[in-house]
């Protein structure tokens, strides 16, 4: 097949594609560059960063295949696609355990300043009786949409000995006990804002979900609490959490792996801030991930071209 990879992949799997392929490999293109480049292409490999929307399709008439190499879905237009014919399938599940992990990791680094302290230790400064936090056990973690992603940061924290609230779109029955098993309550969006001492984002970005937190949210959430973002940026209206975090009325500090603008060269409203933590849509980069991520992109493209998808695909991986 004629194959465009359009987001950095693992080494291997570009190997394993150029070996079985006709491979064309340009790392985030803009809408010229990727128009230009998938104009030949019946299959397409993207990551987050990349905007697959209409008119790139339009620019590609033999497109057969979207294969999205991790789980969010909303820089592709589903809708074009299904009318277009083009079958898109996801990667979902892999990066569930490292976007879980670097969580935590973000959790800590703002419960303990653990950015901070190190940019004054550079400096020379040792100020260590300014640099107190509060300890993870004993508090509250509110987990807004408790699914893959939200569901395991919910069962690791109970482990920490953390009380777990959650949230998911559509609470039933089965997925209340599900979770009551792994230590999450579920409840509703209000209670678990209302309680968090530290609030985490795991929906995907959708029409409900833009801005889901916005001003009126960040003044209902628990005064000296922190928020985490590992969903995406349009989930939280950047300018309204940097008001809320200079008031520290509610909010008092977070940490943000996605941004509303994510690229080389972009500077996040919340830059200035000391009580924020920025990373650049690292959850899913754990090593081990990435690998898994690559081959089954490979697996995907191959039973695609032996038409066996539908054989293929694993639970939640066909989209359209
Ligand atoms: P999932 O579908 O398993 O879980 C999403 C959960 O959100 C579901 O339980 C759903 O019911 C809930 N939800 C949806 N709308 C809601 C709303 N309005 N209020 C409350 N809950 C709501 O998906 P997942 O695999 O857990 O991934 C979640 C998201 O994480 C992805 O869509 C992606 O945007 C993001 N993600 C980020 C990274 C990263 O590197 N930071 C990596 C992978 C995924």
């Amino acid at each position: 097949m004629r194959v465009l990879v359009a987001s950095p992949l693992d080494p291997g799997a570009l190997d394993l594609l150029g070996s079985r392929h006709d491979l064309r490999v340009v790392p985030s293109p803009g809408e010229a560059e990727f128009c230009a480049s998938i104009a030949d292409r019946q299959a397409v490999a993207v990551r987050s960063g990349v905007v697959l929307n209409e008119q790139v399709m339009a620019a590609a008439p033999d497109l057969r295949i979207i294969v999205r190499a991790g789980s969010g879905l909303d820089n592709i237009d589903l809708g074009h696609a299904r009318q277009r014919g083009v079958r898109v399938v996801r990667v979902n599940g892999v990066s569930s355990v490292p976007v879980a992990e670097m969580t935590f990791a973000l959790l800590l680094a703002l419960a303990r300043n653990v950015v901070v302290a190190d940019r004054e230790l550079r400096s020379g400064h040792w100020p260590k009786p300014l640099l107190g936090g509060p300890m993870l056990r004993g508090k509250t973690l509110g987990v807004v949409g408790a699914g893959r992603i939200g569901g395991l940061v919910g069962e690791m924290a109970h482990a920490w000995g953390m009380r777990v609230l959650g949230c998911v779109a559509d609470p039933r029955d089965e997925a209340r006990r599900a979770l009551a098993t792994r230590g999450v309550t579920l409840t509703d969006l209000d209670t678990v804002v209302a309680e968090a001492d530290f609030l985490c984002l795991h929906v995907p970005l959708c029409s409900s979900t833009r801005y889901l937190v916005d001003a009126d949210l960040l003044a209902r959430m628990k005064p000296g609490s922190l928020l985490v973002n590992m969903a995406r940026g349009g989930v939280v209206d950047e300018q309204a959490l940097a008001r809320a975090l200079q008031e520290r009325t509610t909010v008092v500090g977070a940490a943000l792996d996605v941004h509303e603008n994510e690229g080389e060269g972009v500077l996040s409203p919340l830059a200035g801030l000391d009580n924020v933590v920025l990373t650049p849509h690292i959850g899913a980069m754990a090593l081990e991930a990435q690998q898994i991520i690559g081959s089954r992109v490979v697996d995907l493209i191959d039973a695609f071209e032996a038409e066996r998808l539908e054989q293929e695909v694993q639970d939640g991986e066909l989209v359209v």
